[in-house]
This record gives structure tokens, sequence and C-alpha cells, in this order.
């Protein structure tokens, strides 16, 4: 069956007036990023870029108009892909290496996966679709066999305590291992908001996979479980509040422990 061409391949959501969801649709929701653009008085963020396959910076250009600060909340492939069109590109420093080993092939095809990972999904209960990780293609004659994820040096390597000042609003990173060794989140105090990237977001969780770290991602969760979260804006799936916040870090917790 022929895969459909997609009319737009970002969509967007206002989420209020400082903040603007961006996604990809057609990408299978197993990778399928949360790409969040935050105005600040002085400054704005990018937390997250998706995965590359066309421009999010030609595609959101509105929001691209003053100096942007672009960070990876770690390096899979599914957050980095628009980091190049970045000319600030912040990451932890434990995850430099792999953000500027090179380029090398955008895993799009089910059989671009190694056997390890599919089993590592297939447990989490989320498998790998069956051939495919797009729903649609950009374009007439677009080849999921040929893409690739450029590497890029980053300018900004951080670490636990940073800040990112946008003038009004004062991003802490907190460096949360466990879904991989450099991922961090981004903690603003006076909002309560919380850019959590894949250290915890509403769906299967992924300590399994290679660069995870079962025993990390339990101080994680205790560490998240005292923090005072209002918004929780993750790597993947829905927003979610305070209450949902405890019960996901809580059940993480419970379920090691059986
Ligand atoms: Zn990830």
């Amino acid at each position: 069956m022929a895969i459909k061409i997609a009319e737009k391949w970002f969509e967007r959501k206002k989420i209020n007036d400082r903040l603007t969801l961006l996604w990809e649709p057609h990408v299978d929701p197993l990778i399928r990023c949360n790409i969040w653009h935050i105005r600040g008085r002085d400054a704005d963020l990018l937390v997250d870029s998706g995965m590359g396959i066309c421009s999010l910076k030609q595609a959101a250009s509105d929001l691209f108009e003053r100096s942007i600060t672009a960070v990876a909340t770690h390096t899979h492939h599914d957050h980095v892909g628009s980091l190049h069109e970045f000319s600030v590109r912040v990451v932890h420093r434990l995850e430099a290496p792999s953000m500027c080993s090179g380029a090398h092939k955008l895993p799009l095809l089910t059989a671009d996966y190694p056997d390890d990972m599919k089993k590592a999904l297939a447990d989490v209960g989320c498998p790998l679709p069956e051939h495919s990780l797009l729903i649609a293609y950009p374009e007439k004659g677009f080849n999921p066999a040929n893409v690739t994820l450029q590497g890029i040096e980053p300018t900004r390597l951080v670490d636990e305590g940073d800040r990112i000042d946008l003038g009004d609003l004062n991003f802490e990173v907190l460096h949360l291992p466990g879904h991989s060794p450099g991922s961090i989140a981004l903690w603003e105090e006076k909002t309560g908001w919380f850019f959590s990237g894949d250290a915890i977001y509403d769906g299967p969780l992924l300590d399994n996979i290679s660069g995870a770290c079962v025993e990390d991602y339990l101080v994680t969760m205790e560490r998240l479980l005292k923090l005072p979260v209002q918004s929780v804006y993750p790597g993947h799936d829905e927003i979610f509040g305070r209450s949902r916040h405890i019960e996901i870090a809580r059940h993480y917790i419970q379920s090691k422990s059986l």
C-alpha cells in the first residue's frame, strides 16, 4: 500500500502566552517527540527539536525570529534532529560525544533497529511497528532508507545546577540520569514549570535500552517526588500536573521494588 504524502510536517498548539508545543504527527507515536518553544522577556528557548526530517526552522519561522537557545534534553535521535539548525546548542556534558559523533543514518525503518532494541521496546509494551516509523512521507520520492541525522557540536555544556536565563523566566538544569546518562530537565521555580525530557512522561518509561540504568532512574524518581512541579511539559505524550507526576514516579519506584 502506498504511503501518503503529508500536507505539512509539523503541527503546533499554543499552550499559553509563552509556550508553544510543536510535534511531527506523521512520525510513529513511539518516537514522536514534544518540541517546546518558550518565549522569554529577553530571549527564547527551544527544548528538543524532533527528527530533523524537515526543517523545523523553516516550518515555524515566525517563532525563530529572536535570539534562541536550543536545548537537547538528551541525544536520542527523536530529540536532536533539527538541532543543527540553531546556533546556540546546549547539552549535558555526558551526551556531548554522541551529539557530535558525525552524521549517521536516521533509523526510520523497523529493520534499521538492532534486535536488542526491538526486544527492549516490546518488553515495555511498545513494540516497533511492522515496517516503518513514518505514517506519511514529507514529499514524493522520499526514501526513508536514505535520511541522515546530522551530528553537531554543542556550543554550551551544562551540568546540574547550571542556569538558562530568559530575563523573566529562569531555568535550572537538573541532571536526571536513568533513561540516558546525560538526561537533563529544565526547572522553573517561580512558575513550577518542568520541562522533563524523557526523565518522566506519561507513557511506558524506557529503562532497558542501551545507556539506560534502572538504579539511576530510581534515584531520579526519588528526586522528582520532592520537586514541587505545577505543570510538567514532557518529552513525549501529554502534559500533566503535580498529582499525576507523583503517581508516575511512585509507580515506577514500586514497580522496581517488587
Ligand atoms: Zn529518549
